[in-house]
């Protein structure tokens, strides 16, 4: 008898008819004679929500308490879900992080998983029973409960199908699978019927939310068959991601992701001398700040200063204000920017690695809409662009257009148009 792993996020959960669709979907699964595991998500928007409330009472919650919070939604969703495949007449019974023993490192509302204890769950597996567990959360070993970062259930999922060799990992969502883009924002985007786990990272790094980058990563390490799939049409297989070794390349760009979530913060004349960036990148590490694209510019022959430009998320702008003075003792700049109005555009292919012309196609479509490029980073299988948040949505179109990502049919996505 396999193991499949089934995660189902929040529209998927949205309302009591949708969980007792998902307990539809999840009996089949057993029926087919597999073990199941189901991961869920907070119902609906109940995590913003959490958050807009958080946010009433203070701008800079203790990151403990956030964690404390947030990871009661994914409680009200799996003991929802438990009950309704209970009254279908099937067994089924909901844990919670601690009770599983999902151990993460001691970093709240980041936090990664390190290790998965299988006495519990396996347990209720030979005793016949549908296994739900809440996605997102995490223990430490001293008993503090964590998070793993927004859209972190898939996360949660993929390392389940790990611990316990599944044999799938099925994330479903209120999409079809993955497109060459969001569909939301470009309905002709094509569904892709395979994507590398190479290609499906960088998209999830670079802002398709589709999948939680770290659950790429880990299903990339551990070997584990992933899918997405539709919660609402169940018999659709969705997209398979499988390794780059196993894919022929026609196209240079297999996907693009357009990300307004990040501000672009500028330090402005930072004296030219060794070690002034390890001190300011040390000082936003050492309070918890990620930074993405980072650009610093040559030395003015005159002042014999330059400037320091980077991205973070905007929401950890407060932390960033809170070690923003010590910035400016140390390195004295004339002045620190703040630039909200920003959007990143970056296309996405294992199939421009030696194919030269690609980035001059991508500045040159930019240059012809008249918008101008504030940043630009690269890898090997990917390039970003960061433009005014105005000229994204026709960035992306009109790169869709070029790289030829678009098609005639019109994506059917289900829930709630993204804010
Ligand atoms: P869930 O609640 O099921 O985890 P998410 O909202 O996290 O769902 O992810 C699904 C959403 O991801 C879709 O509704 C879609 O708008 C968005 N998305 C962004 N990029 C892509 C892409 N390339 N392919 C499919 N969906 C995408
Ligand atoms: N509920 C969490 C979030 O909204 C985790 C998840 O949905 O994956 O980010
Ligand atoms: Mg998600």
């Amino acid at each position: 008898m396999g193991i499949v792993v089934q995660k189902f996020g929040g529209t998927s959960v949205a309302d009591s008819e949708k969980i007792k669709n998902v307990a539809d979907a999840v009996i089949k699964e057993k029926l087919n004679g597999n073990k199941v595991i189901v991961v869920v998500s907070a119902m609906g928007h109940t995590t913003d929500n959490l958050i807009k409330l958080s946010k009433e009472i203070t701008s800079t919650p203790l990151d403990r308490e956030m964690d404390m919070l947030l990871s009661t939604g994914e409680q009200v969703s799996m003991s929802l879900l438990a009950m309704a495949i209970n009254e279908k007449g099937h067994k089924a019974v909901s844990l919670n992080a601690m009770q599983v023993g999902i151990l993460t490192e001691p970093n709240h509302c980041r936090a990664r998983i390190v290790d998965i204890k299988q006495e519990r769950v396996k347990r209720h597996l030979d005793n016949g029973e549908i296994v739900i567990i809440a996605g997102f959360q995490g223990i430490t070993t001293d008993g503090e409960i964590t998070t793993l970062g927004r859209g972190g259930s898939d996360t949660s999922a993929v390392a389940l199908a790990a611990a316990f060799k599944a044999d799938r990992c099925d994330i479903y969502s209120d999409v079809e699978g993955v497109y060459t883009t969001d569909p939301r924002v470009v309905p002709t985007a094509q569904k892709l019927e395979v994507i590398s786990y190479e290609e499906m990272l960088e998209l999830a790094r670079v802002g398709a939310n589709v999948l939680h980058p770290r659950s790429v990563e880990t299903a990339k390490l551990c070997d584990v068959p992933m899918g997405v799939r539709s919660s609402f049409k169940l018999d659709d297989l969705g997209t398979l991601i499988i390794g780059v070794d196993k894919m022929e390349l026609h196209k240079p760009v297999t996907g693009l992701a357009c990300d307004s979530s990040q501000v672009r913060i500028v330090i402005c004349d930072v004296p030219d001398k060794p070690g002034n960036a390890g001190k300011l990148f040390t000082l936003l590490a050492n309070c918890g700040l990620s930074v993405d694209m980072i650009i610093q510019s040559y030395a003015r022959s005159m002042g014999n200063t330059n400037d320091i430009a980077f991205t973070i998320d905007k929401n950890d702008v407060p932390k960033f204000d809170k070690v923003a003075p010590e910035i400016k003792s140390i390195m004295n700049p004339s002045n620190i920017h703040i630039d909200e109005d920003i959007a990143k555009v970056s296309i996405v292919g294992a199939g421009m690695i030696d194919r030269p012309g690609i980035a001059a196609t991508m500045f040159e479509t930019l240059a012809k809409l008249g918008i101008n490029i504030k940043m630009i980073s690269t890898s090997e299988i990917k390039i970003s662009c960061l433009v005014e948040k105005c000229h994204a949505k026709e960035a992306v179109v009109a790169l869709c257009n070029v790289f030829e990502l678009d098609g005639a049919d019109i994506a059917d996505v289900k829930g709630d148009l993204p804010v």
